[in-house]
């Protein structure tokens, strides 16, 4: 029996505050949910990517697809594209789900490996279901592939964010949750911990447990309590971002495109109403008028707004849950979009904190898991993406200060280790529930240009010719595929009647 938290207070009305506002009252009925956001300060605005995991977030919710897609103007994603990254001219896709298929106990991508050791150029990539959707702008749900041997595709979703937290709004509000429009301009606290909040119409809301919601604000976790804050500058040092959107372009591709520049990348998300784009960069190294420019001249459609600045810091706050107050969102830190993770962590924040979910007002033990878990998660997927900066087109003699910063500034031991491994066999291991798969951690270090000194000596079972005749089969049955599929802008009309 729950003697601890009854009342809890949701602060901040972004895309942080409606999914805790969502799923708390999915999970917990019997908890009564407020949230209150300010007119004064709006939403971050951006945001429109994310991985796979969001479909079993929506399903938590049942909010079916069709429905998703429907109210956020969303399309299908199957992977990110980076340009530019390997080297100057390249392409190669982070795309989700498996490649080709293990042959017993040996990885697919040790067989590739042998392959092209035997003189082989076939592409990796020529293996991945939703690689070759991707490029052909097709999709199709899981279920129309059955027959396949191969797994079936992988997807996440591009989605107008704003949209998205409209939904979750109505959603939350017919579950029961009150929202309150208001200004805080004040934090009470008793015994260190949060009692309540003072809105700027002298209203006050007290709560057993506080959300704090407020983006790059951190009003709680960070003003208030002073929880300490990680700075990981100098592994992800890009700290600005110009945002602009433009028209639609046809076909819709069913991937963001991810394009590395001088000082930064630029972001394309196509999103049924309009492409969404932006410039990603270090302000060390480029002034907001460069980053514009460069931006403004890289895009393939008109504008529909002018384009907007957004400051960040990447890191995060040391206890996500501090007292009785648990940050979600941008208020608990930021790795910044490259690999569209951010909607993600809060989506696992809220799982991991339903299933610590305390029973007495100390938290302690639940906290304290909380915590541990939070930041093995955060590192992870920090490792994952400076992989993409470290490993670099600067390797390769084309270059700019920005990236040789990148290719030899420090990087942490763990993705020191991760890298080593890679590079004398090929081996990639996933710790615990790390978020990224192998084959995504493959397809980085492949496609920007790291290929193992050796292969695993197990890859040498299958005799030479089996195991060409097995790769041509799996090219073929990977095409058969592609080809029965629809088109990716036909699949989303057939999904609106
Ligand atoms: C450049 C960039 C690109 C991004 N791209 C992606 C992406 O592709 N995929 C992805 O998953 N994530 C992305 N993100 C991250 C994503 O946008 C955020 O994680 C997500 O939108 C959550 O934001 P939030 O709700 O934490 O904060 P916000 O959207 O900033 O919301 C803050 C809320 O707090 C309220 N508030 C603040 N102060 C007060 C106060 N004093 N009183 C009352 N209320 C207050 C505001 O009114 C607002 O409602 C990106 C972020 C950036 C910066």
């Amino acid at each position: 029996m729950n003697n601890g938290i009854h009342k809890l207070l949701i602060v901040g009305g972004g895309s942080a505050g409606w999914m805790a506002a969502a799923l708390l009252s999915r999970m917990l009925p019997k908890l009564s949910i407020s949230l209150v956001e300010s007119p004064l300060v709006g939403t971050i605005g951006v945001g429109e990517a994310s991985i796979p995991p969001l479909t079993h977030f929506n399903q938590l919710l049942g909010i079916s697809e069709a429905e998703f897609i429907a109210a956020t103007q969303g399309s299908y994603k199957l992977g990110i594209e980076f340009e530019n990254w390997g080297a100057e001219g390249e392409r190669y896709m982070h795309a989700f789900g498996s490649i080709g298929k293990s042959l017993g106990a040996t990885d697919f991508h040790q067989l590739w490996l042998r392959q092209q050791a035997a003189g082989d150029s076939t592409d990796f990539w020529r293996y991945s279901p939703n690689y070759q959707a991707a490029k052909a702008n097709r999709f199709s749900p899981n279920a129309q592939l059955q027959g396949s041997p191969l797994a079936p595709l992988v997807h996440a979703y591009h989605f107008d964010a704003g949209l998205y937290a409209q939904m979750l709004r109505r959603y939350s509000e017919n579950k029961g949750v009150t929202r309150i429009e208001g200004h805080i301009t004040q934090v009470m606290q008793q015994d260190g911990r949060i009692a309540s909040v003072v809105l700027d119409s002298g209203q006050t809301l007290s709560a057993d447990f506080f959300i704090d919601c407020t983006g790059l604000a951190a009003l709680l976790i960070g003003k208030t309590l002073a929880t300490e804050f990680e700075d990981w500058g100098h592994f992800l040092p890009c700290d600005r971002a110009i945002a602009v959107p433009t028209q639609r372009t046809e076909p819709l591709q069913p991937y963001t495109r991810s394009i590395a520049h001088e000082a930064g990348w630029q972001w394309r998300i196509p999103l049924q109403h309009r492409t969404g784009n932006g410039m990603v960069y270090c302000s060390e190294y480029w002034s907001e008028d460069e980053a514009t420019a460069r931006l403004l001249a890289n895009l393939d459609a008109p504008i529909l707004a002018e384009p907007r600045l957004i400051k960040f810091r990447t890191g995060r706050r040391q206890q996500q849950w501090q007292q009785n107050c648990l940050a979600l969102g941008l208020a608990s830190g930021f790795l910044e979009p490259l690999e569209s993770t951010s909607i993600h962590l809060i989506h696992s924040g809220l799982v991991r904190f339903i299933r610590l979910f305390p029973t007495d007002m100390d938290g302690g033990a639940c906290r304290e898991e909380y915590n541990r878990q939070s930041r093995a998660e955060f590192e992870q997927i920090r490792d994952f993406i400076i992989l993409h900066y470290h490993l670099n087109r600067s390797r390769h003699g084309h270059s700019s200060a920005f990236w040789q910063h990148c290719a030899t500034m420090d990087i942490p031991a763990s993705l020191k280790h991760k890298l080593d491994l890679f590079a004398q066999g090929g081996r990639v291991f996933r710790h615990q529930d790390e978020l990224f798969s192998e084959a995504a951690w493959q397809q980085v270090f492949l496609g920007q240009g790291l290929l193992p000194a050796h292969y695993h000596p197990i890859a040498d079972t299958p005799a030479a010719a089996d195991l060409s005749q097995y790769l041509k089969d799996m090219g073929k049955v990977v095409d058969a595929t592609v080809a029965a599929m629809p088109s990716h802008t036909d699949f989303l009309r057939s999904l609106a009647r």
